[in-house]
């Protein structure tokens, strides 16, 4: 239930009915941004804060309560903590490890548009993220200069309208679903009325971090859209998955979403084949089938969250022992100037 403070009450019997803001976006504006927070509410040794504030300075903290409710208290090592907490090892420079391991700057036609892959263009939807991910490979991004604009929507569009090769426009970010329902509704509204365009995917990790985010409102747009709509969702831990995703992923599908997912082989969080097995079990769980599990891209700061390429093979190849073929993620690297990602 949304409470409404007196004030918005009074604002809302004026002659403009004023909309209330969607309840997901109070819970992604509250998200804790503040490294020695992050460590006072989980119960954390204080050796931990100094690390954490060092790592903070290079990028920014950022967890929303939803997540962090499926923590254990007092684990430094808990698999969903290690994701967001920031650790003084981010500091240490690592040869090969660069702020743009994709070597995306190179592929932007319009600004704010990725096309590297033929038939699918990547459009960053929104900089903004519900969660700061320490292992990102866009954690060094220019956001700022490649926050969207209608203008820069408009030749993002054009240049999808100018490719009849293009089938598939996939919302990125930042995390698409950090945006508006408004915007977003536009922008698919315009997508759907290129025609040679027949699918919308979506890579998000908003469903996770904040489940309320499958709303009414979202549900609205993508539910009725002519192209054909895909989520991949990104988890990389049995554990992120509670009865509020659960929900939300019925919700997707329910709108005729299919629902895939991709993660990060990472070291600490899901580097056994009883993680990767118990992950897989989970996703199919609520509705999920894997997609790909990717290996570290070498980002500047991400170092410690690396798995040896042989180490990567085994355990994919001890996960085909225990699970059913269609429950497999493919295991995949990005290689700046491929037409596709590289199953290892
Ligand atoms: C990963 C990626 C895609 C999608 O690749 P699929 O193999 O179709 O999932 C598209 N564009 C860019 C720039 C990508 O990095
Ligand atoms: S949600 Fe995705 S884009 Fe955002 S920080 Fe995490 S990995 Fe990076």
């Amino acid at each position: 239930m949304i409470t409404r403070s007196p004030a918005l009450l009074q604002r809302h019997d004026e002659a403009e009915p004023l909309a209330l803001p969607p309840a997901w976006q109070a819970q992604l504006a509250g998200a804790i941004r503040d490294p020695a927070e992050l460590c006072r509410r989980l119960g954390l040794d204080p050796a931990w804060r100094p690390g954490a504030e060092a790592g903070h300075g290079l990028f920014e903290v950022r967890v929303p309560e939803a997540f962090l409710a499926r923590m254990r208290p007092g684990d430094p090592t808990d698999p969903l903590l290690r994701q967001v907490l920031p650790l003084g090892e981010e500091l240490l420079p690592t040869p090969g490890y660069v702020a743009d391991p994709l070597e995306e700057a190179a592929h932007t036609p319009a600004k704010g548009l990725i096309h590297k892959y033929r038939g699918r263009v990547l459009l960053i939807t929104s900089p903004a993220c519900a969660v700061n991910c320490r292992y990102c490979f866009r954690r060094h991004f220019p956001y700022a200069e490649n926050a969207p604009s209608r203008a820069q929507w408009e030749s993002s569009l054009d240049h999808l309208r100018r490719d009849p090769t293009i089938v598939e426009a996939i919302l990125s970010g930042g995390d698409p679903l950090a945006a508006s329902d408004r915007q977003l509704a536009w922008l698919v509204e315009r997508l759907a009325a290129i025609p040679h365009l027949r699918r919308l995917r979506i890579h998000t990790r908003l469903p996770v971090m904040i489940p309320d985010r499958i709303d009414a409102a979202l549900l609205d747009w993508l539910g009725s859209t002519r192209l054909q709509k895909v989520v991949v969702l990104h988890i990389n831990h049995a554990q992120e998955i509670d009865d509020a995703v659960i929900d939300a992923c019925a919700r997707l599908r329910a709108a005729g979403v299919t629902l895939l997912n991709q993660s990060v082989l990472l070291r600490g969080v899901n580097d056994s084949v009883d993680a990767l097995a118990a992950l897989s079990e989970r996703l199919f769980e609520a509705g999920v089938l894997p997609y790909y599990l990717h290996v570290l891209d070498p980002v500047a700061g991400a170092a410690h969250f690396d798995v040896p390429d042989e180490e990567a093979r085994e355990l994919v190849a001890g996960l085909r022992e225990v699970l059913p073929g269609f429950l497999m993620p493919r295991l995949v690297r990005e290689i700046p100037g491929e037409g596709s990602k590289t199953p290892l």
